[in-house]
């Protein structure tokens, strides 16, 4: 029996815990040999290193590449993207793979995608067809167009993905893998039993007992300058809710400087006595202590897609999420105090919100393996004109619905 060599390019944490049930899936998919590569923030201390969860996992990581500019600007976004290029096209002509998976929409994921596709080498993108605001609209669709074979998280998508050009044929709904983790979590609702000697973090240690909040906001790249006082807003609003806080340490798109200062700033002004900060900690940890939050605070993506289907009330603040297909457990506000602390306490009254299949049912990474083992493969494409098909246009539906 031949076996594909699928070799998954992972560049962030958030990439990581969107792929992991789809690495686990192909790990034990006798059809499939699963090669990692490791690149950009995943492989930093500052950024949570993913590398180290993704080993103690249990995955084969094949090559690092450590591409990131300091800075975190407009300037060393494009550089840092540059050398990842450079640095991948070497790894993907080390490791000969069958196939490579690009993931979602990051700054540093069409670097990837370029490699492959320079290198006729057959392209697979994750979670094209969605709508966001900041760089990641406009990588997510030229990662689309780079890409031969697209897996998507909705119907939705993937009506949008085929009014692009893309054939029909080659765009599957297969729902998001990170719903598989949230899965496990309704299974196992276990809360963490001590998160600050579990994974440490700068602050006090706080009584979760009677409800908590998260906040994870990173710059938007597209109004880079505002990152330090978007920041600086929610920082406000969190003193003033005066909860028990969970704070999560942005990533490294370009401003993350400036909502890095602000914390750090805000700490050393105001000392606050309500707010733990965590660089990073495992992606079943994360959803868990999500799981058991009042509400969730910030523009991260996962709000929007793990949370609805967790139920987790959130409050989306900004630009960076805008137009991204959301469910009922989401309130949209400005970067403003006051409209921050309206939402999180009207939140706090409503409580759990029903789990909603938005972005997947659980059974994505098992798909995805399915379809990586019997896809035809080519690197052929053209421009497909015709209908998005019929079934595609009824409006919202889940993977199950679609699978
Ligand atoms: N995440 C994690 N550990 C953390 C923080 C986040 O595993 O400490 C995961 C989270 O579950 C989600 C993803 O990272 O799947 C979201 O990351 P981020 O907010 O960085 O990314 P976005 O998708 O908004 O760019």
């Amino acid at each position: 029996m031949t076996t594909r060599k699928v070799c998954v390019a992972i560049t962030a944490r958030a990439s990581y815990s969107r792929v992991r049930s789809a690495l686990c899936a192909i790990q034990n998919d006798r059809r499939l040999e699963l090669q990692i590569v490791a690149a950009a923030s995943s492989v930093l201390d500052r950024y949570g290193n993913a590398v180290k969860f993704i080993q103690q996992d249990g995955f084969p990581v094949h090559a690092r590449i450590f591409n990131i500019v300091e800075g975190e600007n407009l300037v060393t976004s494009a550089k840092s993207t540059g050398l990842g290029l450079v640095e991948m096209a070497t790894v993907l002509a080390n490791l000969e793979p069958d196939m490579v998976v690009t993931i979602a929409d990051r700054y540093e994921t069409i670097a990837t995608s370029i490699a492959a596709a320079y290198m006729n080498i057959p392209l697979v993108h994750l979670q094209g067809g969605e709508i966001t605001g900041s760089i990641d609209e406009k990588v997510r669709h030229a990662n689309t167009k780079l890409a031969d074979i697209h897996f998507v998280c909705s119907t939705r998508a993937r009506d949008r993905v085929i009014r692009m050009g893309e054939c029909p044929e080659r765009v599957f709904v297969t729902g998001c893998p990170s719903i598989d983790l949230a899965d496990e979590i309704l299974k196992d609702p276990t809360p963490e039993a001590d998160p600050f000697r579990r994974f440490g973090g700068v602050g006090p240690e706080l009584d979760l007992s009677s409800g908590y909040l998260i906040v994870l906001q990173h710059p938007v790249t597209t109004e880079y300058e505002s990152a330090r006082g978007q920041a600086w807003e929610t920082l406000r609003a969190i003193a003033e809710l005066d909860m028990p806080t969970l704070w999560f340490w942005p990533n490294v798109d370009a401003g993350s400087d400036g909502t890095s200062n602000a914390l750090r700033s805000f700490r050393e002004l105001h000392n606050p006595r309500n707010i733990h900060f965590f660089k990073h900690v495992d992606s079943l940890q994360f959803l868990r202590l999500a799981y058991h939050s009042r509400a969730i605070v910030g523009n991260s993506s996962v709000a929007i897609r793990e949370c609805s289907y967790l139920g987790v009330p959130a409050v989306n603040i900004g630009t960076r999420q805008q137009g991204r297909d959301r469910g009922s457990n989401v309130i949209d506000v400005e970067h403003h105090q006051s409209e921050i602390v309206r939402a999180v306490r009207s939140h706090i009254r409503h409580g759990r919100f029903a789990s909603d299949p938005l972005y997947g049912d659980g059974q994505s990474g098992r798909r995805i393996a399915d379809l990586l083992a019997t896809v035809p493969l080519s690197i052929d494409k053209t421009l497909y004109e015709g209908e998005v098909l019929p079934e595609a246009a009824r409006g919202r539906t889940s993977a199950r619905q679609a699978a």
